[in-house]
């Protein structure tokens, strides 16, 4: 039995005209859900007119998932190439160019379309070599870890320095409901937790609309709280790898990707929180240190900016004619490049580009914002007391077994110090650190933050 609600199909293969005034469009149109769904994939294949995949796995999705498609395919008599790649002892393959060249080492020419098994890194490469090559995508997936199941981009290492590619998008996703609840609860945590995220992006896309006029569409941000909220009431479900639960949280997952493609960017699905766990990871592969799970970070992110939201509501208005006349003390042009390249190490040239491109911080868009921000006060105020409490979230995580703070996955003190007061410089997107900024309350903030969750022990 398909446990696939309702809700998702209409958001398959749709285009409908929309009350904020686009088309909104998704191409995405197969999605199966169910017990043993890898056995459907060959008629799937033939359905679509395919019939020589090239797959790639490596040794744990391999095992999980890959030798059942193999099996599948054999029984249907498809001919494939199967690359497998080795998972190094204890960690991961990572989704970098020694990985993409064994793929493109291994590829058969003659194949029609590629067909990556797993979720993470595999789901990433095979997306990308598939967009280089110009064939077709297909996902098996093995794990509901992470909002990237359907998305047309891929975010791949390259010289240490994680960069978002285009890719693939695939047409069609597998996931067989067994396969998928029986993941690591750290898995299906991480995946609920990037769910979670969207409660804060969600708040950052209301507030750049408020305050720069950005696009913003009421029916993506109420289809993405929808999936959020259902994945908040299966959290205690995820807990004991409940089928149902782990199909809410699929379902979202790929909600995510499609409320992208509706939008045409990523502002539904990331905001200020995805900036944060971004930063981690940048210091995290500077340093070396083996990769921590994408939402693993991106849950404590949404707890620290969260926490922003809850202080924004709590805030009395600000005196904005000081912070006017204080903007000549902010930080030098000079002082900051500094501290991109004390942060960003590496990576600080594409950083000073984007701002020199984005003039987020000059004092001249930042006076225009501050009128805005000065007249529209009440409304900032009401979109922040909408948000969740930190220490609600904060303890779902915890319930399900989850890193609720930094110090759950090895990141330093420091390192939150500074993603807090320079998360924001990763994008041109506005988000509740460049509010902050620009009331001038950022490095209070972050102090603030920083001593609540980054002590030995903490309550939340
Ligand atoms: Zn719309
Ligand atoms: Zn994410």
């Amino acid at each position: 039995m398909s446990s696939q609600s309702k809700s998702i199909k209409s958001y398959l293969n749709c285009s409908f005209e929309c009350s904020c005034g686009k088309v909104h469009k998704s191409l995405f149109a197969h999605y199966i859900f169910e017990s043993g769904a890898i056995r459907k994939l060959p008629g799937l294949l033939k359905q679509l007119g395919y019939n020589r995949p090239f797959l790639i796995s490596d040794t744990h999705t391999h095992e999980i998932a890959g030798c059942r498609t193999e099996e599948a395919l054999r029984t249907a008599g498809i001919c494939f190439t199967s690359h497998v790649l080795k998972s190094p002892e204890n960690s991961d393959v990572a989704a970098d160019e020694n990985a993409l060249g064994s793929i493109a080492m291994a590829n058969d020419m003659d194949a029609d379309i590629i067909i990556s098994i797993g979720t993470g890194t595999i789901n990433d490469l095979g997306r990308y070599f598939s967009y280089i090559t110009g064939r077709p995508f297909l996902l098996v997936a093995t794990a509901p870890s992470m909002d990237g199941l359907v998305s047309g981009v891929a975010p791949l290492i390259f010289h240490n320095m994680k960069i978002t590619f285009p890719a693939q998008e695939p047409l069609a996703l597998i996931c067989d409901s067994e396969i998928m609840a029986a993941a690591p609860l750290k898995m299906l945590a991480a995946g609920a937790a990037d769910i979670l995220g969207k409660y804060n992006c969600l708040l950052d896309w209301k507030l750049s609309c408020i305050v720069n006029n950005e696009y913003y569409c009421d029916t993506i941000a109420d289809i993405m709280r929808t999936a959020v909220d259902q994945t908040m009431e299966s959290t205690k479900g995820l807990a004991s790898h409940d089928d149902k639960a782990v199909s809410v949280l699929t379902e979202a997952l790929v909600l995510s990707g499609i409320a992208m493609d509706f939008s045409g960017n990523s502002r539904p699905a990331s905001g200020a929180e995805h900036h944060q766990s971004h930063y981690w990871e940048m210091q995290f592969l500077f340093d070396q240190i083996p990769a921590v799970l994408h939402g693993t970070k991106v849950g404590i992110g949404t707890v620290l900016m969260l926490e922003l939201y809850n202080t924004l509501a709590k805030m009395e208005k600000p005196d904005f004619d000081a912070i006017r006349e204080n903007i000549s003390n902010r930080m030098t042009v000079e002082a900051w490049e500094q501290e991109m390249r004390r942060c960003y190490r590496d990576g600080a040239d594409g950083i000073i580009d984007l701002e020199r491109k984005s003039k987020k911080n000059d004092p001249e868009g930042l006076l225009k914002r501050l009128s805005v921000i000065e007249a529209k006060w009440d409304e900032i105020q009401e979109l922040a007391k909408t948000a969740p409490k930190a220490a609600e979230i904060y303890q779902v995580l915890e319930e399900m077994k989850a890193a609720r703070i930094p110090a759950d996955v090895g990141i330093p003190r420091q390192y939150v110090l500074d993603s807090i007061r320079y998360g924001k410089e990763l994008r041109d997107r506005y988000t509740i650190l460049q509010l902050m900024w620009d009331i001038d309350k950022l490095d209070e903030e972050a102090d603030f933050l920083v001593e609540k969750y980054c002590q030995e022990s903490v309550c939340g």
